[in-house]
């Protein structure tokens, strides 16, 4: 996959992906329907009680997948809407059932094609609805043949459906392992592996939600950008797998500290990212504050070896200190580096960067004029 399209995959809705493929297939389900039964139509064969009525049957169900699939064309979809057509192909084979023969129709196993479209779209319980749905349709076609249920048309009946039932169980049962595999991949590739949490690429979507909300109703939110002081020298002094345990240490103790409402993700290497919704700064400060002492307060054992570490911690809050919602990762990032460099094991926020140094408010704050009168 071209790095474009991983771009272009994050941006998107899985699920509209998913019920955009289900929509094409059931279109093109619902063209084959209609062509297989024009053809009947036009076969010199054709046993048809009302040829007016079933061209009119035909002409409907076509402006139908016209209308609901090219007319609006970029609306979202639903799996409503999915539910919706399959009963639409119920009723359009009904009328061609009921046209051509009623139970003798030829064109009686076309319901197969409605079972194949649910079980694989609309899951178990809609595909049951579904059967049913067909075996009361059937009853009332046989009763308008004037069949009557004696033990034989019973079992003949019985007999219709057997195929119905086994393509509905197996084409489920194949949507539901295909739909297990889909969630297993899903949770797989938006967690890290190593510490179980959010990776880089589940986490831009819930940044975006978090500061859509923020803005929306007003409310703070800070981020807070975590780094493990002096990884490398722990690497090169006690191996890679106490780096590794040094950056679960770190990753539970931000758990441990953190809400369970906060958003928390391994954003590189030894870099953690912590998003805490309605958060202000001081009390941002205060979590990070704490968050600091309990990793300096923690250590643990590597091949006999006690190791601890420290954390560098950047803070920045809007609207407290960034005017900019969007701007929120990249002031706490900046902030990281301070504190990196005012000799690590540090917390320090965005406000105080601001405020030692008051020019960076001014640019902000013309920066942040200059875009609220773009957008006036
Ligand atoms: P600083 O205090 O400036 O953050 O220095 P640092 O040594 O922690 O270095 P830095 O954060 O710049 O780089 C992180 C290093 O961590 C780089 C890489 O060698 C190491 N690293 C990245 N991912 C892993 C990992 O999964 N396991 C281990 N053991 N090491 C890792
Ligand atoms: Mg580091």
């Amino acid at each position: 996959m071209k790095k474009n399209d991983i771009q272009l995959f994050d941006d998107l809705d899985i699920d509209q992906v998913e019920l955009k493929g289900f929509a094409r297939s059931i279109a093109e389900i619902e063209w084959l329907l209609l062509l297989i039964v024009l053809l009947y139509y036009m076969s010199p064969d054709a046993q048809i009680a009302s040829p007016a009525g079933l061209l009119i049957c035909m002409e409907l169900f076509g402006a139908f997948i016209l209308g609901f699939h090219y007319v609006n064309f970029n609306l979202p979809h639903f799996k409503w809407k999915l539910a919706v057509e399959t009963w639409v192909m119920i009723l359009f084979i009904t009328l061609a059932v009921w046209n051509t023969g009623n139970v003798d129709s030829p064109l009686l196993n076309l319901y197969l094609l409605v079972i194949i479209s649910s079980s694989i779209t609309l899951g178990k319980a809609i595909t049951i609805a579904e059967i049913v749905l067909i075996s009361a349709v059937y009853v009332l076609l046989a009763s308008r043949s004037g069949v009557e249920y004696s033990l034989v048309e019973y079992t003949e009946f019985l007999i219709f459906f057997l195929p119905f039932m086994l393509v509905a169980y197996i084409t489920t049962m194949l949507a539901a392992d295909v739909n297990y595999g889909k969630k297993v991949f899903k949770v797989l590739s938006e967690t890290d592996e190593m510490t179980g949490l959010l990776n880089k690429r589940s986490f831009s979507p819930m940044l975006h939600k978090a500061t859509e909300v923020a803005i929306q109703y007003s409310q703070p939110l800070s981020a807070m950008m975590i780094d493990a002081d002096n990884l490398k020298k722990v690497n090169d002094t006690y191996g890679h797998k106490a780096g590794d345990k040094l950056i679960l240490t770190i990753a539970s103790t931000i758990q441990d500290c953190l809400r369970t409402s906060d958003i928390i993700c391994r954003y590189g290497g030894d870099e953690f990212v912590a998003l805490l919704p309605q958060l202000p700064s001081d009390r941002a400060i205060e979590t990070a504050e704490r968050l600091r002492s309990a990793v300096e307060n923690t250590s643990f054992d590597v091949d006999g070896q006690r190791i601890s570490t420290t954390v560098s911690i950047g803070i920045a809050t809007y609207p407290d200190d960034v005017l900019i919602a969007e701007e929120l990762l990249e002031k706490a990032d900046e902030t990281l580096y301070e504190s990196k460099k005012a000799g690590r094991n540090t917390v320090i926020s965005y406000g105080k960067i601001k405020a030692e140094s008051p020019d960076k408010d001014i640019i902000e704050q013309q920066e942040f004029g200059l875009r609220s009168s773009d957008l006036s």
